[in-house]
């Protein structure tokens, strides 16, 4: 049985690095023995270009009837140029996302040994930091009715809400995840002012009783924004609503110094979504210089999440761990003591990672 991967390259660099993704993919099923089959669809501006429209129907429809979705970046700078602009790329992945009720996404912050100086916090502070968010993605302030503005427009206002049930799904999600790896999860609210907080948090603690073998921690937003600059070692498992998992993912993206070496998933009742945390980054599309890595932890992540291989997914993993061992870099993540020749384009260093996964699945297996 073959199974079914979407891939929507979507703008810009997403085009560059997706190709590596995909590229890993195809590799672990002839390395396994699984049978992957490929589609592809557009979004975006890609999608606005050919179809006069960020998500085309068919990209739905295909999203719909595929079992994992293999995404690049959307985004262009004529629209970021312009706010007014009524058809934007953006409104592209959100569409997507809301059809595909994706209410949970994941976002693993870890730092490969290799890289510490590029993180931007002390090597002895970040060294061994491992944390998975768990970050609701449909509800909270972002979603919350009612939402507007006064008559007189001189007052806005948001709503901030969540329901047990939101909650629950979630919470649940996180425990399963903590009682794979280091079994602790920080449950991130500002109980000690919001009620939508208090119902997080008294839910999470239900839920938490399921799970007797996982040390549940609750934690204020403020202090956990310090705490993971402070010591972030601290965190395995972090759990919170979407505004403020917006904000702290961010904050964590830091620890692992590039943009171009994070990944993410977002998952929910249908298709999951994988696909790196950054954008298009026009700045250096065409130029063959982006670092394919965070698509290629995406494909990880896809064959962890959509498909349960995470043997495989482990070595992907390895498999970009022995190419930063080798010294291979892309630009972004090269510092003064890399030498010129080690600077690898997008297409060099993609290419080492893949011949590495059969180096890495042989050692694995003997
Ligand atoms: P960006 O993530 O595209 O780029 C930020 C900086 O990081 C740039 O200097 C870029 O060159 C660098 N960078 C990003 N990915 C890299 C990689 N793989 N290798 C090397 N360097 C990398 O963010 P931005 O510049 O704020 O946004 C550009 C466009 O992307 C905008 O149109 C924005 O709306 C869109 N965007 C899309 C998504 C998404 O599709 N999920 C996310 C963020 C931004």
């Amino acid at each position: 049985m073959f199974k079914r991967i979407l891939v929507i390259p979507g703008d810009g660099i997403g085009t560059e690095v997706t190709y590596w993704g995909q590229k890993v993919i195809q590799t672990i099923g002839e390395i396994f023995g699984h049978q992957f089959s490929f589609d592809t669809a557009l979004l975006g501006h890609a999608a606005i270009k050919a179809e006069g429209t960020p998500l085309p129907e068919e990209t739905l429809v295909k999203a719909k009837q595929a079992q994992a979705i293999l995404f690049g970046a959307i985004g262009h700078p004529m629209y970021d140029n312009n706010p007014s602009a009524t058809v934007r790329p953006e409104q592209g992945l959100l569409g997507l996302r809301k059809a595909l009720g994706l209410y949970c996404n994941i976002r693993p912050i870890f730092l490969f040994e290799e890289l510490i100086g590029a993180s931007s916090l002390k090597p002895e502070v970040v060294r061994g930091a491992d944390i998975l968010f768990f970050r609701e993605l449909t509800g909270d302030v972002y979603f919350g009715q009612p939402r507007g503005r006064s008559q007189d427009g001189q007052t806005a206002f948001d709503t901030m809400s969540y329901s047990r049930y939101e909650v629950e799904r979630i919470a649940h999600k996180a425990f399963q995840a903590a009682r794979e790896r280091r079994k602790k999860v920080h449950s991130v609210d500002k109980a000690n002012v919001l009620e939508s907080s208090r119902l997080w948090r008294e839910t999470v603690t239900q839920v938490a009783q399921h799970y007797p073998d996982v040390e549940l921690h609750h934690m204020f937003v403020d202090t956990a924004a310090m705490a993971l600059i402070k010591n972030p070692r601290q965190f395995d498992v972090v759990l919170t609503g979407n505004l403020f998992g917006d904000i702290l993912t961010d904050e964590a993206s830091q620890i692992a110094g590039s943009m171009g070496m994070l990944a993410s998933a977002s998952i929910g009742e249908g298709t999951g979504f994988y696909e790196p945390i950054h954008g298009s980054a026009p700045d250096i599309a065409g130029k063959g210089i982006a670092n394919p890595i965070a698509s290629i932890l995406s494909a990880a992540l896809l064959l962890e999440y959509a498909f349960e291989l995470t043997v495989e997914a482990r070595t992907v993993r390895r498999a970009v761990a022995l190419t930063l061992q080798q010294g291979w870099r892309t630009s972004d993540i090269a510092d003064a003591s890399t030498p010129q020749e080690y600077i690898l384009s997008t297409d060099a260093i993609g290419s080492k990672i893949v011949q590495n996964l059969a180096r890495v699945a042989q050692v694995a297996n003997a």
